[in-house]
Formats: structure tokens, C-alpha cells, sequence
């Protein structure tokens, strides 16, 4: 069979749309809602008019009909822009509803699903725990059975749109003789009485709101379990996992708006006559980013497209995450470096493009574990 490493008309149609959309509609709204530190709400309406919000889902359910590879070129083109409005995308249009779309039934899909792929909800998605962010498996949320439904105790942390969020996936012991992995998902409307959300300052993705969540007792009916009451661990992470490839491609956006503020300043900017970029330790820096990048954009459109044949695995998706990841920190701050002074200014995009990419190399599972998952998957205990 032959290779072909071409995008077809149709993606390049969906990247240039998604260009001029972010280009057009959420650059002039990046510094201000990073300064506020608030999510501009309207953009998820415009996005589900667009039917950015069901990339990834059958036009039969709702979706766009569209796959992986579409999925991350337009997560590639929003992080160019904007990492925060890309980063609240990615929790809404994927952590949060995936679960439903893959285990819900039609009465969850027609409740929470449809609403939330045309920006009439907003969802978040409630994993992370204070005592459990890289282990999932040492979550604590209780789900407490009840007459008509169900009672939840516990605590959230680092939940994006959570301060935004019309409903949430809440993950939850049922039992704890069961295993550790039964963790059960819930859909949990919001405002519900027996949450207490707290927004959390950050250094970055600023604008993309996050919240602290106490959760006190709440009820929630019977309706609202998604999937088996024993839990839906494979469902959790076969989401992770095809996350980690989605979140992969909004590090390669990072990059790649660092990289070219760095050469148009390494074009424009003068030293002593020539060029910043003509001096080779400055032409070099330009060079290894580069070719960084082209090597990550490869690894991140294979995963993608590993995802559309059905055959990426658990250690595939942590290499994608990994490289991309941390070849944006890199990147980025090689981007300030090339700057020099103007670098750290707020006037220039790099300095927060460099706070934003240490986003992933924490979230969705930091460096490390992507590490451990690689090392297993090589035999080694890790
Ligand atoms: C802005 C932001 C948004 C987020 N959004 C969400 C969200 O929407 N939903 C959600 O559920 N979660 C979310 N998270 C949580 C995120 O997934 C966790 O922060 C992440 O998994 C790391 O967990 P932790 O912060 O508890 O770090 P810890 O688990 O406390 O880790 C601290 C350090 O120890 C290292 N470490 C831990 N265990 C090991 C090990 N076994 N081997 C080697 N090193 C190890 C880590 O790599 C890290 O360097 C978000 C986080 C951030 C920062």
C-alpha cells in the first residue's frame, strides 16, 4: 500500500475555515478575556453554529461526521490563536461528552449530548482529585445509593469549565469492595445544591476558567449514572487516551505560533546592522525548532489517523502527547530567548504562549506518566 502523507481538500477546507474563524472571531477577544481571566461565553455558541463542538461525531447522532485528523487541525489552528479558548474546546468538545456519546443512553445523548454539540451546554469533565491527579485510581468521590438516585461526597480539583459548566461528568466509587477501577461516571447538572465550585487563579491558560470543587452530600437521580453501576474505567481511558493525541495538536499549535513569532522577529529585528536570524547562533535556534516541530506535526497526524483506523494503543498516544508536548516548552522558550527583552513583554505573544504550553506537559497526565506508560509498555515495571 503506498504512503500518503497528504491532507485531502476537505481537511485543507476544514484548516483554512478554521483559520479565518480564529483568525477573524477569537483573536480580538484574546487580551482581554486573559487579563479578566474570563472564558467569553459567546464562542461556543459560534462554534456549534459552525459545528466545531461535533468534529468528532456521526452526523446521525449530531456530529459533523468528521474524524481524528479534522479534530486536530482545528485544535492546531485555535492554540495558534489562543491555548485557554482551545483548552476549554478540547474539555467541552471531548472529556465532557465523549463518555456520553460512547455510553449514554438516548435519553442522556438527547439531554446533555445534542445541547452541549451546538453550545447550548457547556460540560466539564471531574477526574482529577487533591489526593489523586496522576494516579486516578486512588480517587475518592463517593456515590452513596438512595432512594431515587444517588448521593456524591468528595472534592474535584483542576476542573476545567467547571466555573462555566451547565453539567459535569463526575467520576465516583459506588462500592469500595469493588476494584479499584470501578470508577462510575455521573452527569451532574449544574447549579446543584451540593456543589460548591471555586475558580482558581492560574499562571496559565488564564482564560480558561478552572475550578476547585467541593461536593458535600449532593444528590443526583437515578438517570444521571452513565454507563454500568460497577463503573466505566475502559470508557475513562480509552478517552484519555484518544485525548492525549487531541491535546497533542494543540501543543503543535503552540509551537508553531511561537516559532513564527520568533522568525518574523528574527526577520524584522536589527543588531549591529544584520538581521538577528543572519547570526548562526540565532539561525541555528530557528533551525532545531523547525525541525522540532515537523517531527511532533508527524508524530501528532499519524496518532490522529491511528485513531481513524481503530488502532492506537494506550503507549502510542503517551509518545504522541509526550514529543508534542514538551517539544512546545521547548520551542517557546526558545521563542523568548530570540525576543530577547521584547520576549518577556506583554506586547509579544511568546511569553504567554510559553506559560500555556507547561499546561501539557501536566494535564491529561503529566510528562512523567506518559513516561511510565511508555516504560510498561516496553516491560519494564516503571
Ligand atoms: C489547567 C489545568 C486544567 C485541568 N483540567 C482538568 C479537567 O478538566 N479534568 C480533570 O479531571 N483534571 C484536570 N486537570 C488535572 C490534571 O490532569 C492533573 O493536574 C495532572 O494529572 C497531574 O496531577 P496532579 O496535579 O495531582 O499532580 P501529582 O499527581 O501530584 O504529581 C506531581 C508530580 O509528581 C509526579 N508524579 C506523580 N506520580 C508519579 C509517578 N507514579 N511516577 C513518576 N512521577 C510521578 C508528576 O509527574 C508531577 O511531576 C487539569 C490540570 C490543570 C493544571
Amino acid at each position: 500500500m503506498a504512503l500518503d502523507f497528504s491532507f485531502s481538500p476537505e481537511h485543507e477546507a476544514v484548516r483554512d475555515m478554521v483559520r479565518r474563524f480564529a483568525q477573524e472571531k477569537m483573536a480580538p477577544l484574546v487580551n482581554e478575556a486573559e487579563e479578566n481571566e474570563v472564558f467569553p461565553r459567546e464562542l461556543f455558541r459560534q462554534w456549534g453554529e459552525l459545528g466545531l463542538l461535533g468534529v468528532r461525531y456521526p452526523q446521525a447522532d449530531g456530529g459533523s461526521g468528521m474524524d481524528k485528523l479534522a479534530d486536530c487541525i482545528i485544535r492546531e489552528e485555535m492554540s495558534v490563536v489562543c491555548q485557554a479558548f482551545a483548552s476549554s474546546w478540547s474539555a467541552h468538545t471531548h472529556l465532557g461528552i465523549w463518555p456520553i456519546w460512547r455510553a449514554g443512553t438516548p435519553e442522556q445523548k438527547e439531554r446533555f449530548f445534542r445541547p452541549a454539540l451546538t453550545g447550548h451546554k457547556i460540560s466539564a469533565f471531574g477526574l482529577s482529585e487533591p489526593d489523586g491527579g496522576s494516579n486516578i485510581r486512588a480517587l475518592r468521590t463517593r456515590a452513596v445509593k438512595v432512594e431515587g438516585g444517588w448521593r456524591l461526597t468528595g472534592s474535584k480539583l483542576y476542573i476545567t469549565n467547571a466555573p462555566i459548566a451547565d453539567f459535569m461528568l463526575v467520576a465516583a466509587r459506588t462500592d469500595p469492595a469493588l476494584t479499584m477501577d470501578a470508577i462510575s461516571l455521573f452527569i451532574v447538572e449544574l447549579p446543584n445544591p451540593g456543589f460548591v465550585i471555586t475558580k482558581l487563579k492560574k499562571e496559565s491558560v488564564r482564560s480558561s476558567e478552572t475550578g476547585l470543587i467541593h461536593i458535600d452530600d449532593a444528590f443526583v437521580p437515578d438517570d444521571c449514572l452513565l454507563g454500568a453501576r460497577t463503573g466505566t474505567y475502559p470508557v475513562i481511558l480509552d478517552s484519555l487516551a484518544e485525548n492525549r493525541v487531541g491535546v497533542a495538536a494543540n501543543a503543535l499549535g503552540m509551537a508553531r505560533a511561537a516559532f513564527e513569532a520568533a522568525s518574523r522577529y528574527a526577520n524584522d529585528r536589527l543588531v549591529a546592522g544584520k538581521r538577528i536570524g543572519d547570526y548562526q547562533a540565532i539561525g541555528h535556534k530557528l533551525a532545531d525548532m523547525a525541525a522540532d516541530i515537523e517531527a511532533a506535526r508527524w508524530l501528532v497526524y499519524h496518532g490522529a489517523w491511528q485513531v481513524d483506523q481503530g488502532t492506537l494503543d494506550s503507549a502510542m498516544a503517551s509518545k504522541v502527547k509526550l514529543v508534542a508536548s514538551e517539544t512546545a516548552v521547548r520551542v517557546s522558550e526558545n521563542a523568548i530567548r530570540i525576543l530577547g527583552g521584547a520576549g518577556i513583554m506583554r506586547e509579544y505573544p511568546v511569553g504567554r504562549i510559553h506559560r500555556d504550553t507547561l499546561l501539557y506537559v501536566i494535564g491529561e497526565g503529566t510528562s512523567e506518566i506518559q513516561r511510565n506508560i511508555i516504560a510498561r509498555s516496553l516491560g519494564f515495571k516503571s
